[in-house]
């Protein structure tokens, strides 16, 4: 709001005997202007908070902030064993390989069963032979034989200390419900064990030296 130095004084207020001069109106403008600030601040807060509160802006985070129950955590960590075992285990001639390593003939990081734990024999590490898999379920890159286009470790990997570090993924977390944390249907413990009990393997149905003997 600006004053002009020509603008007449404001009328004297009715009870007020002295005029207030040009100095304490200034004050006064000022006062009242930074009391507006604030209501405004105050009201857009009040609208933020309206609008979480009804849902309305989703959290960025790919999980929801809700911490899972231990019910659910114990869930996880079970589909997570099962998947290691389905997904990382080793072939008979004992390797175990990411698919992209699979699908080629470089040498290994590290010899038949000499791989330290959490590792593949082709120097991926559990983590990231799950996300592989995850991603590929998802549209990005491929998995089973056949399929050509793959995501390069080089990329692959990065990409998931990228999330990991950002978002603190975990393997699982690209098959959760957004919003209430719980797993897609058919996506829990059960699912995977199941397929572990059932004998199913990529390693040895899908990939590796059955193909290739
Ligand atoms: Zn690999």
């Amino acid at each position: 709001m600006v004053i002009s130095p020509a603008a007449t004084p404001a009328p004297t207020l009715v009870g007020r005997p002295a005029r207030p001069s040009r100095d304490r109106m200034e004050d006064e403008i000022r006062r009242l202007n930074q009391r507006v600030r604030e209501l405004e601040l105050e009201l857009i807060s009040k609208e933020l908070k309206d609008e979480v509160s009804r849902g309305g802006f989703p959290s960025p985070l790919p999980t929801p902030a809700a911490a899972p129950s231990s019910a659910f955590q114990e869930n996880w960590q079970a589909r997570t064993d099962a998947r290691v075992k389905l997904l990382c285990s080793l072939n008979r001639a004992g390797n175990a390989l990411c698919a992209w390593h699979d699908s080629r003939r470089e040498r290994r990081a590290y010899p038949p069963r000499m791989a330290p734990p959490g590792y593949l024999n082709c120097g991926c590490t559990f983590d990231e032979a799950l996300f592989e898999e995850s991603l590929a379920r998802h549209g990005v890159g491929s998995y089973l034989p056949g399929e050509s286009v793959r995501m390069d470790p080089a990329l692959r990997n990065p990409l998931l200390k990228l999330l990991q570090q950002r978002y603190h993924y975990r393997d699982g977390d690209f098959e959760r419900e957004p919003v209430t944390g719980n797993w897609i249907e058919g996506e829990g413990a059960s699912f995977w064990e199941g397929k572990v009990t059932a004998g199913v393997s990529y390693s040895r149905k899908y990939r590796g030296e059955e193909r290739r003997s």
